[in-house]
């Protein structure tokens, strides 16, 4: 069930003194690095000294901004002859940002990825089709890495071309794939163009689904479809992409890695820390980095943690699942609304198919959310009522009312990375 027992069980108080052992040497190191020389002797250095967890808060935010503004080499804690790779974010405005990492680094992250499978399930025995695209992407070489660690026969499948996808998953019997869930979803219909049902042809044991925020309801989709169980993934490229958080077995909350990283949350607002169990922005520290050590990174991600103990003996806290970006909410006519809570409730209406798309407009002064749904074959019939019942829903969850378009399946544009879920044509 563990694949380190001893540190993935360590009681809490230990726990803490690690990471603050490991914080002081984070400082050290990043000290080295052109970027927090400047920042943290600007700071207060008698914190910076003798820092604990209590006073972590009176250290400096790093934000996405700093990395961009200190690109490409402004971070790197070391000399360049010791980074053996580079990766960068997927982010779709601005400048993407570039992590480097040392071959400790790489070890170390692939020893994440090995803990997060193995207690999740995977084992030597399994055959693991990773459908993530590989190169500057984390999500690729990341759980490849882990994988082989484990043992299992990697089939390095890259993102896309479905048929191909099925086509493997059938030949080499695949028993564990790692995707995204949008894709996922988008692969499903292909199956069923196929005409091939994979609960009863293939004999898949997990999804590790992870990169972009999804709801339970389409995590049971996953499970239901492809008969198997759907692990929750998370991590970001600035904290080496996967293995930062990840489901055990009990599927109720990531454990994050506290040994590697310090997780806290803050208010996004004031930017004070909150209490376990409030939700808040995600901010979070490297224990590990030797390449490219980040402090208290400023991740957007909104989440909580769960209070209490997991059953499942790990010490780690656990994040509940991410409810979005804060720059992926939408405000409209005064609402906050996060696409996920729209996925929430199509997810859970029978008769809706596996895809969907927001779209903001402007109506004379008026802005509206139009959400174009696709609806399961053979529902043709009963349109009407499958609208209501998407529109009810809907309206109790956001408050507002939105326009329903309800479109065949496999009409909506699908994505082999990452999915677009917004179209904002407000004010063009
Ligand atoms: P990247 O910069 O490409 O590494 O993307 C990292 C971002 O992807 C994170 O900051 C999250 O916004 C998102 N992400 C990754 N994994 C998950 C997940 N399991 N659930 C929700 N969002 C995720
Ligand atoms: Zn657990």
């Amino acid at each position: 069930m563990f694949w380190e027992e001893k540190i993935e069980t360590l009681p809490l108080d230990r726990l803490i003194s690690l990471q603050e052992e490991r914080l002081r040497n984070t400082i050290l190191r990043a000290c080295e690095s052109p970027f927090y020389r400047d920042r943290l002797a600007k700071s207060d250095v008698s914190i910076t000294r003798n820092i604990s967890m209590e006073n972590l808060c009176r250290l400096p935010f790093t934000t996405k901004d700093d990395l961009r503004q200190n690109w490409p080499y402004g971070f790197l804690a070391t000399t360049k002859d010791s980074i053996v790779r580079m990766h960068s974010s997927s982010g779709t405005t601005g400048r993407a940002t570039v992590v480097f990492h040392t071959l400790n680094d790489i070890k170390n992250w692939t020893s994440l990825l090995a803990r997060s499978l193995y207690g999740a399930g995977l084992r030597r025995s399994d055959v693991f089709q990773n459908m993530m695209t590989y190169g500057l992407f984390t999500g690729g070489l990341g759980f490849h890495y882990g994988a082989e660690e484990v043992g299992a026969l990697v089939i390095p499948s890259g993102a896309g071309n479905s048929k191909r996808q099925i086509q493997l998953m059938r030949d080499f019997s695949t028993t564990a794939i790692h995707i995204i869930p949008s894709y996922a979803m988008h692969l499903a219909t292909v199956f069923d163009e196929l005409g091939i049902d994979p609960k009863r042809e293939l004999d898949l044991r997990f999804a590790f689904v992870g990169a972009e925020p999804h709801s339970e309801e389409l995590r049971l989709k996953i499970e239901d479809f492809y008969g198997c169980q759907a692990f929750n993934s998370y991590g970001l490229s600035e904290m080496n992409g996967p293995g930062v958080a990840f489901e055990c077995p009990f599927q109720n909350g990531m454990h994050i890695w506290e040994d590697h990283f310090i997780a806290e949350i803050v208010d996004p607002q004031t930017l004070d820390p909150l209490p376990d169990g409030e939700y808040g922005e995600l901010v979070m520290t490297t224990l590990m980095r030797e390449g490219m050590p980040i402090i208290r990174y400023r991740t957007r991600d909104l989440t909580r943690v769960i209070p209490g103990i997991c059953p499942c003996g790990r010490s780690h806290r656990r994040i509940e699942r991410i409810k979005g970006r804060s720059d992926d909410m939408i405000i409209i006519k005064g609402v906050n609304i996060f696409p996920v809570q729209i996925e929430k409730c199509l997810m859970g209406i029978r008769g809706v198919g596996r895809n969907f798309l927001i779209t903001l407009i402007t109506k004379g002064y008026i802005d509206e959310m139009v959400v174009k749904v696709e609806y399961e074959n053979g529902y043709d019939a009963s349109l009407d009522t499958l609208k209501k019942a998407i529109l009810e829903e809907l309206r109790s969850e956001l408050l507002i009312t939105p326009k329903i378009e309800l479109v065949p399946i496999g009409t909506l544009p699908t994505y082999e990375g990452k999915a677009v879920r917004v179209n904002d044509e407000r004010n063009k």
